[in-house]
């Protein structure tokens, strides 16, 4: 069992950290906003008052945040200098797991930055979404070096179901960038059912329910059906965690030299449901935009 400190304590991580203290870690968490410290408290870990606290005793270090600048201010600490944050109080050889969606040149930094002082780095986005982590049972794409994947094991255990190593630092963002561009389109068509079945007067439950039985089956048409034909867009996935994700898939295929005509399309009805204020809404409110398309 590992000492293990976990910053980002919010709709991923929290259930994240309490699956690693129900499975005997000792895990001391830290987060920004208290609500999610107690939380860790409540189901048995401790709290931390920095990261500098949380990361002091640690032998793991994991991170579960927002964004890209979330995540250096963390590892680098606030001032970006790299006298703060996680790399200036981790102990050499602590291995930081990053399980946040940023983009692989972020990664990469990170990983190049924390090897020089020692600690092992992997960059490890998931998917499965809050019940993924509820259930632990997300599924996990790893970049970094081969032995700190196997010494990561046990914790992708807990928190997961599939995890697979694939590539170098950054590799996991690339695979995480292409799994939203699947779900952003897979929403999109999903709306877009809906507004047809709905104008054309047929039962949209039942077209749903069949439909999920065939060859256009997907986890999103099992598990958000439902939610999406009664409006119901609490998150779950945040529009703005997902236009920054698209902002991510767009920059990777600029850098890979590839044309994604698809993504960018999604990319933009995800800009407009921001635009339009739905940001703090679940991501299956892009059905929201495509009625407005339909002057429904
Ligand atoms: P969230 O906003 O609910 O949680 C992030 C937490 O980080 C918040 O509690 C926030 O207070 C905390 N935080 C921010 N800055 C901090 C700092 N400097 N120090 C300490 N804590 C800080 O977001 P989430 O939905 O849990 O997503 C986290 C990451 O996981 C994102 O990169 C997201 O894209 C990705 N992700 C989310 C889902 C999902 O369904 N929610 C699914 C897969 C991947």
């Amino acid at each position: 069992m590992s000492k293990i400190a976990f910053i980002g304590l919010g709709i991923m991580g929290g259930p994240m950290a309490g699956h690693l203290v129900r499975a005997g870690h000792e895990v001391t968490g830290y987060d920004v906003v208290q609500a999610g410290v107690d939380r860790l408290v409540a189901a048995g870990g401790t709290g931390a008052a920095s990261v500098a606290e949380a990361v002091a005793e640690a032998e793991i270090v994991i991170t579960m945040l927002p964004q890209d600048e979330h995540v250096e201010a963390v590892v680098f600490g606030a001032d970006g200098g790299g006298d703060g944050g996680v790399l200036r109080h981790a102990k050499p050889g602590v291995l930081l797991i990053d399980f946040s969606t940023i983009r692989p040149e972020t990664s990469i930094k990170v990983a190049t930055a924390g090897r020089e002082l020692g600690l092992r780095v992997l960059d490890a986005p998931v998917s499965g979404g809050e019940k993924g982590a509820v259930d632990a049972v997300l599924s996990i794409m790893v970049g970094g070096p081969r032995e700190d994947f196997e010494a990561a094991k046990p914790i992708f255990e807990v928190v997961g179901k599939t995890f697979e190593r694939v590539g170098d630092s950054g590799a996991g963002q690339y695979v995480k960038a292409a799994n939203q561009l699947i779900v952003g389109g897979t929403y999109a068509l999903v709306a877009e059912a809906i507004v047809l079945m709905e104008a054309a007067g047929v039962d949209a439950k039942a077209g749903l329910d069949v439909i999920a039985g065939g060859l256009a089956a997907s986890r999103i048409l099992e598990i958000k059906r439902d939610t999406m034909l009664a409006r119901r867009f609490e998150p779950g996935f945040r529009i703005d965690l997902h236009h920054k994700d698209m902002g991510i898939a767009s920059a990777a295929a600029r850098s890979a030299g590839v044309s994604l005509p698809m993504t960018a399309l999604v990319a933009q009805l995800i800009a407009a449901a921001r635009a339009k204020g739905y940001g703090s809404l679940d991501h299956s409110a892009l059905l929201k935009i495509v009625e407005d398309l339909s002057g429904r």
